[in-house]
């Protein structure tokens, strides 16, 4: 297996008041959000371990790891210069890894496809970079002054990933360390042992977020790139009794009995709620509010469309639509579907003409058919 080092352990300032480059917001996630989606997608990856800052471990496996990344391992902590965070990463990687693949976690547009080559390049030769030739003419400035004009023909810029057999990695950190050695990069160190470093072709766009214009650029590449859609599926189904109102789509109806449930039993916002979590694979209402917990006893559908828009949000998502139905034999729903669609939208935090509502009777037949309860149906669909 391979896995991935992802090297998120710069700090702010050095007071500490600042936010670290790589929780920075980018296009809706942070920019280390878009690079552990990057190798969440790249084929060639098994596992995944971040290295936050000294000491802030816990609270990035807890609030800076998207729930739909699966393939986090291990967050550790980093050490005070980047080589130091790397070896923290290398000693939790899992094992049976053979290709490590370290990445700096403020290269958010990295591209799975990218993430692939370089590793594969690994594979075969122990050690490869991504990097592109050098356009630009380069001078050695000093003082102000352009001295000399170097030969740009042989010359690279390389990037990360930077994939390495474990064990070579695992020397050079070992022989840098015993040596007092320090480098900006761990092709360097591999390189001091004599081993070449394939270097694989990557793209200019992998730029790395150092000044606040590069967010800006990074922005405006973002744009450019194709979004990704998502869909969840949701379903419900509550059974009606005397005694108690019905709820559906926020909105409460007028009829001799209602539905039965732990919550208000609003079917109709339940099955949209499981559609929106499954679009962002962020579990499901059961899951997230269990009926042995009292502090949902009788909660309004709102409550939980609420949480699931705090979802999507955490996942970088924007809802594009919903569209559900509503079975029930009886009552009538035509009169209240633009009201459902307005209080649900209200509570996902969208426009209401991104939520639509059907209803139909089931023709008589089945539970629905003879009144025994009410059925919902919710699909949704999401832009990442
Ligand atoms: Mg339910």
């Amino acid at each position: 297996m391979n896995t991935a080092i992802i090297v998120a352990a710069g700090a702010g300032t050095r007071l500490g008041t600042e936010t670290p480059k790589q929780l920075l917001p980018l296009a809706g996630k942070t920019v280390l959000a878009r690079s552990l989606d990057a190798f969440e997608a790249a084929e060639s990856i098994d596992a995944v371990v971040v290295v936050a800052p000294e000491h802030e471990a816990d609270r990035y496996c807890r609030n800076e790891v998207p729930s739909g990344v699966r393939k986090v391992t291990a967050v550790v902590g980093g050490g005070a210069e980047r080589q130091d965070s790397v070896s923290a990463g290398l000693a939790a990687v899992p094992d049976g890894t053979r290709v490590v693949a370290v990445h700096d976690a403020v290269r958010p547009l990295i591209r799975p496809e990218d993430i692939d080559a370089v590793v594969r390049a690994a594979e075969e030769s122990g050690a490869a970079v991504l990097g592109t030739p050098v356009t630009d003419t380069v001078k050695r400035v000093e003082n102000g002054r352009a001295v000399a004009t170097l030969d740009r023909s042989t010359m690279w810029t390389v990037q990360t990933p930077q994939a390495f057999h474990l064990d070579l990695l695992s020397e050079a950190h070992r022989r840098a360390r015993d040596e007092g050695v320090t480098a900006t990069d761990d092709t360097a160190l591999v390189e001091q042992l004599g081993r070449p470093v394939t270097v694989v072709a990557g793209r200019r766009d992998n730029i790395k977020i150092t000044l606040p214009e590069d967010l800006r650029i990074a922005e405006r590449i973002l744009e450019n790139v194709p979004r990704s859609h998502r869909t969840g599926l949701g379903y419900d189904v509550h059974r009606l009794v005397e005694g108690r109102p019905l709820v559906l789509g926020g909105v409460t109806i007028p009829f001799e009995r209602g539905l039965l449930g732990h919550s208000d039993a609003d079917v109709l916002s339940h099955a949209v709620v499981d559609a929106v979590l499954g679009a962002v694979s962020a579990g499901d209402i059961g899951r997230l509010y269990p009926d042995s917990d009292e502090e949902w006893k009788d909660a309004p559908g709102s409550v939980f469309l609420n949480g699931a828009a705090d979802a999507l949000a955490s996942a970088g998502a924007r809802l594009a639509n919903v569209d559900a139905v509503v079975m029930a034999q009886r009552p009538k729903l035509a009169p209240y579907i633009g009201e459902m669609e307005a209080a649900m939208a209200l509570a996902l935090r969208v426009a209401p003409a991104r939520i639509s509502v059907k209803a139909t009777t089931t023709e008589g037949l089945g539970f629905v058919g003879a009144g025994e309860g009410i059925a919902a149906q919710a699909v949704a669909t999401v832009v990442l």
